[in-house]
């Protein structure tokens, strides 16, 4: 939708004029690669490794570019692709410079190699990561990421030569294990792709699954096909293709693609257990090292077990907050703070069970805000609900004892349980909250030419099964009697099984 805001695909989708030209990139880059890769004849040439940094580094700054356009975890992602992006720019750059400073190299350098391990970093921390986790668990998980980078290093460097050749059989292990990682990273993007229900997620996990697929291939043919040396300089480009693919997509930002078909468990199985990915990963790289490293493995293994068991107690932490705050919440009225129907429901019955053991009755306060409806279509909504929470505000202030409640019943119209309260007390309460109400002097074009409200007051001493609902007709019968005698005033309808008191009390 062109000229729509477009704050979940922040892009160049708004523009397709904008998301045509970024196909100049490829256009551009990869004929220029390729004339300077012939041109040059030599996989080592300094012009051919040129390219071969510049494509990665150009991902780099549009996946930063995307990030920084981007919100919450996507961004996140973004930047985590844009680490990866920058990590692979500096491995191949040092070879580059290795290269120049050394024109005899073959720029197969120690940290050229420590570059290409530590890209799969980020890229796996983002993929083991569920989103929404706390910082806490972000932090250990950064730390198990970087573990098995380290370990993964630790692992290469022990089999392969610094500088060799493609027939020793250090680099054969070495390309067997860049193949692991790409193939690890290349179907973790996928699954998280087709399990993500959430259209920047999946345009983000779309996008590397694309760029890892491609990456896998081409870092395949070339670790294992291609020999180094003058003649197949043109091969060069293979190199450079994901990268500039990846640029394309992290600029380009079209519609997300369609929503998995994959059902809501798949989702919630993946969701949950992709934290999973790093304590794996690391007990698969420290068994290999078992052999050669023993005591390395056994704190790899130590590393993953107390790291994964640290990061369920934080996350079981939040959890247990959340689900509290959720309890919280859904007692509580969002608009005026007061208890909600829901808690004012459970208040009832537990006030209803003690009262009947106690044997000394329950009042109750039925409170309705008059003339509310022409307020809220004289003076609009928003004023309507800043008078709701002024109102109870006031209400809340005249409850008598910690054991009061008053809660919003229901739109205009909120209620009291008086736990323990005699008929005399029940109705001075009511009548301190009619005058609170209308002592706050809050303008209304009602007749009264302020906010008032009516009441209906209700007692009963007898609790059987069916005092509940009872009681609340006839405290809503009581308030029905306040209105009908003309509004800012309090009715008490006392009980006919409470034989001294059945008188009707209007104070208005
Ligand atoms: P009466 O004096 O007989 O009680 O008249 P009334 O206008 O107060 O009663 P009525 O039941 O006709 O209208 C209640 C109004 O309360 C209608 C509805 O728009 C308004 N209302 C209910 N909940 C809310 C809310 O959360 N915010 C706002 N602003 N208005 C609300
Ligand atoms: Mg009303
Ligand atoms: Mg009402």
């Amino acid at each position: 939708m062109p000229g729509k805001a477009r704050p979940d695909h922040p892009g160049l989708s708004a523009d397709p004029a904008a998301r045509r030209l970024v196909w100049l990139l490829p256009l551009i880059f990869v004929p220029a690669h390729g004339i300077a890769a012939l041109l040059s004849g030599d996989t080592n040439a300094p012009v051919t490794l040129m390219f071969e940094t510049l494509a990665p580094l150009i991902a780099a700054i549009a996946c930063i570019w995307r990030a920084l356009r981007s919100r919450g975890r996507a961004r996140q992602g973004w930047m985590a692709l844009g680490a990866a992006m920058l990590c692979w720019t500096a491995g191949i750059g040092s070879q580059l410079v290795e290269v120049l400073l050394t024109p005899a190299a073959t720029g197969n350098g120690a940290v050229s190699m420590l570059l290409f391990v530590l890209y799969g970093v980020p890229l796996i921390f983002m993929l083991a990561s569920p989103g929404g986790d706390p910082w806490r668990v972000r932090v250990v998980d950064g730390v198990l990421a970087l573990l098995l980078g380290a370990l993964f290093a630790v692992y290469i460097f022990s089999f392969v030569p610094l500088a060799g050749t493609q027939e020793d059989a250090g680099l054969l292990t070495l390309s067997a294990m860049f193949d692991i990682q790409n193939i690890f990273i290349a179907v973790l993007a996928l699954v998280r792709f087709r399990a993500s229900a959430i259209d920047r997620e999946r345009q983000l996990f779309g996008t590397l699954a694309a760029f890892a697929g491609v990456y896998m291939l081409a870092a395949g043919y070339y670790n294992h096909f291609v020999d180094e040396g003058p003649g197949v300089a043109p091969v060069s480009l293979i190199v450079g293709l994901p990268f500039i693919l990846l640029a394309v997509l992290a600029l380009r930002a079209g519609d997300p693609p369609p929503a998995p078909s994959a059902g809501r468990i798949f989702e919630r199985v993946v969701t949950a257990g992709s934290p999973l990915i790093l304590p794996v990963g690391l007990l698969i790289i420290s068994a290999a090292l078992v052999p050669h490293m023993p005591v390395l493995a056994i704190a790899g293994c130590v590393a993953a077990t107390l790291g994964h068991g640290l990061r369920a107690v934080l996350s079981q932490l939040h959890a247990l907050g959340e689900r509290d705050r959720l309890a919280r919440m859904s007692h509580i009225d969002a608009l005026t703070g007061l208890p909600n129907r829901r808690q004012f429901d459970e208040a009832l019955r537990r006030e209803l069970t003690r009262a009947a053991r106690a044997g000394d009755g329950l009042a109750l306060l039925m409170i309705d805000i008059d003339h509310f409806k022409l307020l809220n279509d004289t003076l609009g909504h928003g004023t309507g609900d800043a008078r709701l929470c002024e109102v109870a505000g006031a209400l809340r202030g005249c409850a008598g004892r910690a054991t009061d409640i008053v809660a919003r019943y229901g739109g205009e119209e909120f209620a009291a349980i008086l736990p323990g309260a005699s008929p005399a007390e029940a109705l001075a309460r009511a009548e301190a909250m009619r005058a609170a109400v209308e002592a706050l002097a809050l303008s209304s074009p009602a007749p009264a030419g302020r906010v008032t409200v009516s009441i209906g007051a209700a007692r009963l001493l007898q609790i059987d099964a069916e005092a509940g609902p009872r009681l609340l007709e006839r405290a809503d019968g009581a308030l029905y009697d306040s209105k009908r005698a003309g509004r800012n005033r309090v009715t008490a309808a006392w009980p006919v099984d409470e034989p001294t008191q059945t008188a009707r009390a209007g104070s208005g």
